[in-house]
């Protein structure tokens, strides 16, 4: 408001200015500077940092409302990190001891895992402060603001702490790795050194007999990039993994986002857990909130199963997007998807979830699958099922028009993944080899031999079930979507009808 007023007398006074005959061009020259001046030193006394916590003046707490029950799944990093904030829970029997305080801990996993949410529980259950920054608003082009900011960020820690008559306080770095990065030699990383440099120094500053004890928790996504610095004994000396959610994680924490949404009660959990094996935290959160969208577009008064599935799709493959392919064209995706979903039937039963044949993200159309139970190691048999997946989108339009067209370049890219782990973990015929030692000649030649058999196989297969493509096909073209169980209903007629003949 005070901003408005300003800028608007500002502008009248130039063009009245102007009016009167003086040139305003030097003093717009000398508002720019003086603008330029304000910002660099605002910059400077590190006022433009996050500091979470200070949203909304009116908390008169920083302690955060999250705690390890709003968490779900992560059982085994839930335990370890209680274990180690026990520490400053119960610090009379640690200094009797002599136990110096735990000063960091390092939270290492994908994105999306909930981090950030295991900070804010951890400052919960030990009744502290919390304060928090991400690595990346410490990278500055100026030398030495960075380091100011760390002050800055460990001084607010125990200011707030002291003014709310807490004994510790929780500083939690996110992107660790924007500014822990390995230090190499040369004098161009100056400004990253002397931040790193400035929180090991904070870092090194925390001791068992201050008023308020300060620990210090990091997140990062790649861990092998740190210093070796942060990781000594003293500092960060407790590495936490946070991994993608499991199956039953993933039901837990759908559980936890839905607790406030009207859920149908044909809504299966559990089936949906089972669905979206690879989801993080943050996904599974953003497809609970995309289906209560998705109901509350239709006007539906609860969310239904129609609209998870719809928000499964949009989670993984984007939002639909507008392009609008000829019929000719269609009728070709509809037969490639087709074909990947025939095949992936056969070698994984039941883990066609649904085929689609609305564009969205890149793709024109596409089958959801899923691998039943969640998965970790995988047989020789397994992938090359995978591969024979791949291939089956190129091989039902050789099938169909016996010609192939340019959609299939991702099949290919994931076929050769498959295949160069087969021959890497020596599940291929060359056996057991230390990759180092295999000749680009030897890799391609094994290669192009299980690609070609496995071709031939995936081949085989969408000729002996071309009356359930043609059948699904009709389907696809008019319905845009087939569903998992409809497509198996399929299959399974098909099959009793050869049994019978
Ligand atoms: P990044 O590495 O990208 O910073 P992060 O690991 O810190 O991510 P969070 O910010 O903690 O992830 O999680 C984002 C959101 O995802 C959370 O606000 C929450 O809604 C949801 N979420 C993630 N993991 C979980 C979980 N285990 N239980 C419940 N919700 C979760």
């Amino acid at each position: 408001m005070a901003k408005g007023i300003l800028f608007g007398t500002l502008t009248g006074a130039l063009v009245f200015a102007f009016y009167l005959g003086y040139d305003p061009l030097p003093l717009v020259l000398l508002l720019i500077v003086a603008g330029a001046v304000v910002t660099f030193f605002h910059t400077r006394s590190g006022k433009g940092i996050s500091l979470a916590g200070t949203e909304g003046k009116k908390r008169t707490s920083c302690i955060p409302d999250t705690s390890f029950d709003d968490i779900g799944g992560q059982d085994r990093a839930k335990q370890e990190l209680k274990e180690a904030l026990d520490f400053l829970i119960h610090r009379t029997q640690i200094d009797s001891y002599g136990i110096r305080p735990i000063k960091g801990i390092l939270l290492t996993g994908p994105p999306g895992t909930g981090k950030t949410l295991m900070a804010k529980a951890a400052a919960h259950y030990t009744d502290s402060v919390f304060v928090s920054a991400s690595g990346s608003e410490f990278v500055e082009m100026y030398v030495g603001v960075g380091a100011q900011r760390i002050r800055q960020l460990f001084r607010e820690a125990r200011r707030r702490a002291k003014k709310s008559g807490k004994t510790s306080g929780v500083v939690f770095i996110d992107e660790i790795d924007a500014i822990g990065g390995r230090r190499e030699g040369g004098t161009q990383h100056r400004e990253y050194d002397q931040t790193l440099n400035q929180l090991l120094t904070e870092m090194d500053g925390i001791t068992s007999d201050q008023d308020v004890r300060i620990l210090v928790i990091a997140a990062t996504n790649r861990k092998e990039l740190l210093d070796s610095a942060l990781l000594r004994p003293g500092r960060f000396d407790r590495h936490i993994e946070v991994d993608l959610p499991d199956k039953r994680a993933r039901k837990q924490i759908l559980q936890l986002h839905t607790r406030n949404k009207p859920l149908d009660d044909r809504v299966d959990l559990e089936k949906i857990a089972s669905e979206t094996f690879g989801f993080s935290g943050a996904q599974l959160e953003s497809l609970t909130n995309e289906a209560a969208i998705y109901a509350l577009r239709d006007g539906e008064k609860t969310i239904g199963p129609q609209h998870f599935s719809a928000a499964i799709d949009k989670v993984m493959m984007g939002e639909k997007t507008d392009k609008k392919a000829s019929t000719e064209e269609r009728e070709r995706v509809a037969i490639h998807e087709l074909g990947h979903a025939i095949v992936a039937e056969v070698v994984h039963p039941g883990s066609v979830s649904q085929v689609s044949l609305s564009p969205r993200g890149q793709a024109l159309g596409y089958v959801r699958q899923h691998p039943g139970e969640d998965r970790y190691l995988y047989t020789r048999e397994h992938i090359e099922g995978r591969i024979m997946v791949c291939l089956a989108g190129t091989a039902a339009e050789q099938e169909f028009y016996g010609n192939r067209s340019t959609g299939a370049r991702n099949d290919f890219e994931q076929a050769h993944r498959y295949i160069r782990m087969l021959i890497q973990t020596g599940l291929s015929d060359l056996g057991i080899v230390d990759p180092e030692l295999v000749s680009k000649e030897q890799m391609r030649e094994e290669g192009m031999r299980i690609l070609k058999e496995i071709e031939e196989r995936t081949s085989s297969i969408l000729s002996r079930y071309r009356p359930v493509m043609e059948q699904s096909l009709e389907i696809l073209l008019k319905e845009e979507v087939l569903s998992g169980e409809e497509f198996r209903r399929l299959l399974k007629a098909q099959s009793l009808t050869e049994a019978r003949v």
